[in-house]
């Protein structure tokens, strides 16, 4: 892998059609990667097989290529990687650094640990130092150290966690058999050599967990930088969960203008009126991750559909 290029990605679940919230990291993702010269993959992240939609990543990649989002290679499918990220546990196991739990959701909720940065339990160590006698195995976690994991983000600033008090051993294999997120997403930016990371805040609790995960498998740890995520009036972010309505890709330029209002970019109201063809030279051209609020979420009125 070239070190010297730089490359950004977007990640969606396919879990549904794009929303507005989802759009926003697209745009985001892709502009600070063309702005810097660099490249723009796509990666559908359907490993969560119970999560995921018939048909949704085909709608996802139709809706992308109709706004004229240009992206590098062919999307990799995180479901075709599952060697991969088996290949990554067999070295945790191999390290010590990961290890086999018997504890349900329901024992580690009913833990009387903290809450986690998840709104769940801290892990409470349970399995730590083996599995208690006639237990066995269901998921397998990573030891987290009792120390400050942090990092500099573009847009947010500095986010510090104590991984072993804040968020505990996480699970890097499910009891239902699939690889979790933090797992995928860390092999899998790794192996792409992703360098840089545009995603919704709603990830930032996650970053300190992927960076020590970096450095367990000795991968690097990209630059991050976590876009504000659209939420409803009550600041629930825009989703299927809450309803979120797909993007309509015959909102063209003036629904990804919004998408760039949004990100607090300057964008003059003649651009609503420009062909596709002009609007991405000029998004890539005006591109300012500093103006981009530094908050992890905004209300989007109308769930930022087009008038
Ligand atoms: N698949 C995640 C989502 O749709 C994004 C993961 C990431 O960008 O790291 O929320």
């Amino acid at each position: 892998m070239n070190a010297a290029v730089r490359r950004g990605r977007f990640a969606p679940s396919p879990t549904g059609p794009l929303h507005f919230g989802s759009l926003v990291a697209a745009v985001g993702s892709y502009l600070d990667a063309r702005a810097g010269g660099g490249e723009w993959l796509l990666r559908i992240e359907d490993i969560d097989a119970p999560r995921n939609v018939p048909g949704a990543e085909a709608s996802i990649l139709r809706t992308l290529e109709a706004l004229g989002f240009a992206w590098d290679g062919v999307p990799l499918y995180q479901s075709t990687r599952l060697d991969r990220y088996r290949a990554a546990l067999d070295a945790l196991c191999q390290q010590d650094d990961a290890y086999p739990c018997a504890c349900s959701r329901r024992e580690v909720a009913d833990s009387r640990q903290g809450p986690s940065v998840d709104g769940g339990r801290v892990y409470p160590g349970t399995c730590r130092a083996g599995l208690p006698p006639g237990r066995t195995a269901r998921a397998w976690r990573l030891r987290v150290p009792d120390a400050a994991v942090g990092f500099v983000d573009r847009v947010q600033g500095e986010v510090v966690q104590n991984l072993e008090r804040e968020v505990g051993d996480f699970v890097l294999l499910r009891a239902d058999g699939q690889f979790a997120y933090q797992l995928a997403v860390v092999v899998d930016d790794a192996e792409s050599g992703v360098t840089d990371v545009v995603r919704g805040a709603d990830l930032i609790d996650s970053t300190p967990r992927q960076i020590w995960l970096q450095q367990r498998l000795g991968a690097a740890t990209p630059r991050y930088a976590h876009l504000p995520v659209a939420t409803n009036a009550a600041g629930e972010k825009l989703s299927k969960q809450t309803l979120a309505p797909a993007v309509d890709a015959a909102g063209g330029v003036p629904l990804l203008a919004r998408a760039l209002r949004f990100l607090g970019q300057a964008v003059p109201a003649e651009i609503d009126r420009m062909p596709p063809s002009e609007f991405w030279p000029w998004a890539i051209a005006h591109w300012r991750l500093d103006a981009v609020p530094r908050r992890r979420g905004i209300v989007c009125p109308d769930q930022c559909l087009p008038p």
